[in-house]
Parts: C-alpha cells; structure tokens; sequence
C-alpha cells in the first residue's frame, strides 16, 4: 500500500494509536496534526488512569507518544485539515496547507475544543486550579475546597463524584432552572459538604502561585461574594470541531461523529472517526487509544479482503 491510502486527522492519543497499529500491519498512514503530538495530553497535569503510569505528567506522555511516532518512522505533517469531501469513486479529498490529496481512507482523530468561559484570570490558572476534567484531576484535590461551574448532567456528576473526595463542593450555574437530570440534582443536594450558588456567574479568579478564590456574582441582585478554593472545574461544554468534515450523514445534530462502536466506522464506508471527536460515554485516553487501535484493525482487515464486505 502506498502513502497516499490512509490518512489520520489528529495526533493525540487517538491518532497515535491508529498511526502505531496500521504501521505494525504494514501499512504507512499520513498523520495530519496542527498543533501538538499528544493533542490534550499536553495540557494535563497529572495523568494517574492510564495503565503503566504511575503518576506522569500529560506534556511526558505527550513526547512518549512522539519517541513512539519516530521509532515507527512516522513523521506527522504540521497542518490543520482545512477540508474532506468525498470524490465520486469513494475516496476522500482532503485539503490542508502543507498537503492536498485523495485518500481511500481517513481516520478523523481530531479531538474536541472547549468551550470557552471568559472569566477574568482563567488563563493564569490552567493547570495550576483550573480543571476540566473531575475524574482526571479530581484526586489531585482531595479533602479541599473546589467549585464547579455549569449546570449540565456533566457538570452535577463530575460534581457528585468530587463531593466524595473533596472537603467541600460549590456548584455555581448561571439559572435555578438546570439542564441536569433530576436524580444527578437531587443526588448533589445530599451530600453534607455541598452548596448551590445560582443564578450566579463567575467574575473573576485569584491566587498567587495557584487558584486561591474566586468571586461570583448574582445575577440578579448584583451581590458579589469570593469562594476561597483550590480547584475550579469547568463544565460549560466542548464544542466538536467538524465543520471542515463535509460528508453526508457522518454527524449527530451537535457536530460529533458518530461511529460504530467495534470497528469505529462511520455511516461513509472507509470513513473512521476515533476519541473525544465521536459520540461515546466516556472520554479518556484509555478510550482514544482503543478506539484508534480498532479503526487501524478495521481497514487492515478491509485492505486484506480487497475492500470487499
Ligand atoms: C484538563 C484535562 C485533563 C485530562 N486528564 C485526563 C487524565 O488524567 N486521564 C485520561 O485518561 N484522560 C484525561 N483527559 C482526557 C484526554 O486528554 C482525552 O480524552 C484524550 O486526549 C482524547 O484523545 P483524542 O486523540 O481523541 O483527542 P485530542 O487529545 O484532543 O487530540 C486531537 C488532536 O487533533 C488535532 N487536530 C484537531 N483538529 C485538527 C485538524 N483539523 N487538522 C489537524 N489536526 C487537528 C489537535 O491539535 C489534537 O492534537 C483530560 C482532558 C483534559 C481537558
């Protein structure tokens, strides 16, 4: 097979592992990443989930992940994917600065962009008490003081699970009426160490070396107070960049791919979606790394029968 078959959308975890496996099969991917290698990983600070790490740091997995690439002999492309059509014959067009060419097959890999909050400081914090993510970071905040803002099942489940480890947990969401399920509400509501600041809105954060306080604001009444906490975890949404994917039926009504679970095939045969950038539950590097390694499983087996079903 030669280099033009396959093409990868992203280099994070997702990416990597399907540009790993279809190597191993023999085959030479052409892995499109327009930023980093590692995609989130290297704005994590602590990763302790992932089978074999102990307790690594995201930006060293993150280069972990581009030793691994080089050993392979892979060499990314830095460009982003600016579009993917797909051509008459079935193949696929894709588009970037650097590069512009048919592919029988691409694997979009392309990860999630998070929303983003505009709060005053945020940007000083991140990484330093300024989460989104509970299940990653969370531990890193035992038996202290944490916020949580939004008011979404994300945001009171992410919220439930730092109750059982934080000292205290103080959910600020910008309506009393809330997009959550009852029973993940009335579950926060139970806990002891719990409080529901809303219609509030967060104005600005503080600290020296790391988050300290932030100061929220009724949005009512005007009243304005500051919540001493190490730990602000963010659920205000991410936002799945697919626009540049322009084919047929491949997305749900928000913009995630949408791929079947064990081959991580798209409605669009030949088409993989693979990571945070397609519908699942569960949104982790464990799940990337897996999801990759089935889509790379996929087209080689594809390949072998001579892309007969
Ligand atoms: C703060 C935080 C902490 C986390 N902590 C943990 C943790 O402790 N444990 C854990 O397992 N998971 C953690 N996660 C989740 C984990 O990082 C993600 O689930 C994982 O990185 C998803 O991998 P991915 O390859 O699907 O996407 P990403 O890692 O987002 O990678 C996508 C890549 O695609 C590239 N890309 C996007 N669009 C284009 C384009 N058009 N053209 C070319 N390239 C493109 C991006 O630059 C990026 O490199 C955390 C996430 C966050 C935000």
């Amino acid at each position: 097979m030669n280099a033009k078959e396959i093409a990868i959308v992203g280099a994070g975890p997702a990416g990597v592992s399907a540009a790993i496996y279809l190597k191993r099969y023999g085959m030479v991917p052409v892995l499109f990443e327009k930023e980093l290698v590692g995609g989130k990983t290297n704005y994590t600070e602590r990763i302790e989930n992932y089978p074999g790490y102990l307790e690594e740091k995201g930006p060293q997995l993150a280069d972990r992940f581009s030793d691994q690439l080089r050993r392979f002999g892979i060499k990314p492309i830095y460009s982003a994917v600016e579009s993917l059509t797909r051509n008459e014959d079935g193949s696929f067009h894709l588009r970037s600065r650097k590069r512009e060419d048919d592919f029988r097959y691409v694997i979009l890999a392309n990860g999630l962009s998070e929303r983003p909050y505009h709060l005053p400081g945020e940007e000083a914090f991140q990484r330093r008490g300024i989460s989104r993510c509970a299940i990653c970071d969370g531990p890193f905040f035992q038996g202290k003081d944490v916020l949580v803002i939004g008011s979404g099942n994300a945001a009171f489940e992410e919220a439930n699970y730092l109750a059982t480890i934080c000292s205290s947990v103080s959910l600020i969401a910008r309506r009393t009426a809330f997009r959550a399920d009852q029973a993940v509400v009335d579950t926060f509501r139970r806990f002891a160490n719990t409080t529901i600041y809303a219609p509030y809105e967060a104005v600005s954060c503080q600290g020296r070396e790391s988050l300290e306080s932030v100061t929220i604001r009724n949005r009512e009444s005007g009243e304005e107070r500051t919540l001493s906490c190490a730990g602000l975890f963010l659920y205000v949404g991410a936002i799945p960049v697919t626009d540049y994917v322009q084919v047929e039926g491949v997305k749900d009504e928000n913009g995630y791919l949408v791929a079947d679970p064990e081959t991580m095939e798209t409605k669009a045969k030949n088409l993989f979606a693979v990571g945070d950038c397609r519908t699942t539950v569960l949104r982790q590097v464990t799940t990337a790394v897996s999801d990759g390694s089935l889509a790379a499983t996929k087209i080689h087996d594809d390949y072998l029968r001579g892309g007969q079903d």
